[in-house]
C-alpha cells in the first residue's frame, strides 16, 4: 500500500490547487449556471479515471453527476457527494480561497464539502494510476449531486437507485471539528404554519380584529415545549413573519419550523402533536393552515452495516496511525437516505468546522490525510467486507 500512499503524498500540493479550483467557482444552490460550470470541472475529472458519466437533468436544480467504473469482480460500493453551497454567486469575489499561516483554508463550500469531492478523486486516481487490484477488480459508483444544501429534492431518488445497487455507500460530507466520522444522524423534516387572522385598526375597533400574530405566538411556545433534549426530538421555530404595522390588528402570521427525531416513531409523534397545536384556533377568529414533510429520514445509531464500516476504517486508520472515532449528530445528509437501504459510513471529507458560515475552514493538511484514508479504506473493503445476504 505503500504505492498509493507515495503517489498521493507527490500530488499534495496539486490537490489543494485542485481543491482552490473547487473553491473559486461558486455554487450555491439555486443558481443553477454556476453550479454545472463546478459539475462541469467534476465530470472532466470523472471521465479521466475512466468512469461512464450520466448527467440527470431536473428542472429546478444543476445536474447531477452519476458515475460508473466497472470492475471485473461482484462488489460495488457507491461515493455520494454533494457540490452545491449555501453561499450564492460573488461570495468567492469576496472572500477567494486562501490558505492562512496556522494551515487552515478557508473559501465558500471549502468545508462543506468540496474538500471531501478533492479527496475522492484523489483517492480513486491514485488507484487507477497504482493499478491495485482494488481498483481492477471493485465497481465503483458515483453520485455528485447539486441540490444536497435544499435537502435533495430533486437527486433523492438518483441516490436512492444508486445505492440499492451498491453494497455499501461513502457519503464525503465532513469530518466533524476533532476528525470524527458519521455513523448516525437524526431525521429532519421543515414544516410550515400559516395563521390567517382579521384586520382592525387597533385604536378605534381593536374588538373587531383576530390577531394572528397572537395565535401564532401561542403556537410557537407550545412548538417549542416540544424539545426533548433527553430524546432528542427537537422542535424549532427558526422563522417568523407576521403583520404589517403597529396600530393594525395583524390578519396573518407564518412560521417555518424545524424538526429534528432519532426514530420513524418519534418523528411521526412529534408531527401529530405539532397538528394538534398548530390546526385549532386560539385566538377566536383565526384559522390555521399546518403542512410539511421529513426529507431525511432518521439514520439511526448501532446499525450493524455501518458499525462494519467503521472497523474498516479503523484498520485502514491503522495503517496510518490515525485513530478512528464516530459520533452521532443531529444534522442530516444523503446518508440519512442511503443507511436505510445499504451500509453507510459518512464524514469521509477532511476535518474542519462552521459549515453554513464565512468562518467554514479546513484544516488543510487532512485533506491528504482523509485522501490516504479513503484510499486505504476502498482497499480494505474491496478485499474484507462481506457481502450480505439481502
Ligand atoms: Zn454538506
Amino acid at each position: 500500500m505503500s504505492d498509493l500512499l507515495e503517489r498521493l503524498d507527490g500530488w499534495r500540493d496539486e490537490q489543494i490547487e485542485f481543491l482552490a479550483r473547487l473553491v473559486n467557482h461558486d455554487s450555491g444552490t439555486d443558481d443553477v449556471v454556476d453550479v454545472n460550470r463546478v459539475g462541469a470541472i467534476l465530470a472532466e475529472r470523472l471521465e479521466r479515471l475512466g468512469f461512464t458519466l450520466r448527467r440527470v437533468v431536473n428542472e429546478r436544480f444543476g445536474d447531477h453527476l452519476v458515475g460508473d467504473k466497472p470492475g471485473s469482480g461482484p462488489k460495488r460500493f457507491l461515493f455520494v457527494g454533494h457540490y452545491d453551497t449555501v453561499f450564492p454567486s460573488g461570495t468567492v469575489k469576496q472572500r477567494p480561497f486562501r490558505v492562512d499561516e496556522q494551515g487552515r483554508a478557508w473559501g465558500p463550500g471549502v468545508y462543506d464539502m468540496k474538500g471531501g469531492l478533492a479527496a475522492v478523486l484523489y483517492a480513486m486516481r491514485a488507484h487507477r494510476e497504482v493499478r491495485t487490484r482494488t481498483w481492477d477488480e471493485t465497481n465503483v459508483s458515483v453520485v455528485f449531486n447539486s441540490d444536497e444544501e435544499r435537502l435533495s429534492p430533486s437527486s433523492r431518488e438518483v441516490i436512492e437507485a444508486e445505492a440499492r445497487r451498491a453494497h455499501s455507500v461513502g457519503i464525503l460530507e465532513p469530518a466533524r471539528p476533532n476528525g470524527e466520522y458519521v455513523m448516525a444522524r437524526k431525521g429532519a423534516g421543515t414544516f410550515y404554519l400559516e395563521v390567517k387572522g382579521k384586520a382592525s385598526h387597533a385604536g378605534v375597533q381593536p374588538e373587531l380584529g383576530a390577531s394572528a400574530i397572537w395565535d401564532l405566538a401561542q403556537k410557537v411556545t407550545a412548538l417549542h415545549a416540544l424539545t426533548d433534549f433527553e430524546t432528542g426530538t427537537t422542535v424549532n421555530v427558526g422563522t417568523v413573519r407576521g403583520g404589517e404595522r403597529p396600530n393594525v390588528v395583524a390578519d396573518r402570521a407564518f412560521a417555518e419550523i424545524d424538526l429534528r427525531a432519532w426514530t420513524p416513531a418519534a418523528a411521526d409523534e412529534a408531527i401529530a402533536t405539532m397538528r394538534t397545536i398548530c390546526e385549532p384556533a386560539h385566538v377566536t377568529g383565526t384559522s390555521a393552515r399546518f403542512w410539511g414533510q421529513v426529507h431525511f429520514p432518521p439514520w439511526p445509531p448501532g446499525l450493524p452495516g455501518t458499525e462494519r464500516l467503521l472497523e474498516i476504517m479503523a484498520e485502514a486508520g491503522r495503517e496510518l496511525g490515525v485513530e478512528v472515532r464516530a459520533i452521532k449528530t443531529g444534522g442530516g445528509s444523503d446518508g440519512n437516505t442511503t443507511s436505510a437501504i445499504a451500509p453507510t459510513i459518512d464524514g469521509l471529507g477532511p476535518r474542519g468546522s462552521r459549515a453554513h458560515s464565512d468562518e467554514e475552514y479546513v484544516d488543510i493538511a487532512t485533506l491528504l490525510e482523509r485522501t490516504k484514508m479513503i484510499a486505504l479504506f476502498l482497499d480494505r473493503w474491496a478485499r474484507d467486507f462481506e457481502i450480505p445476504a439481502r
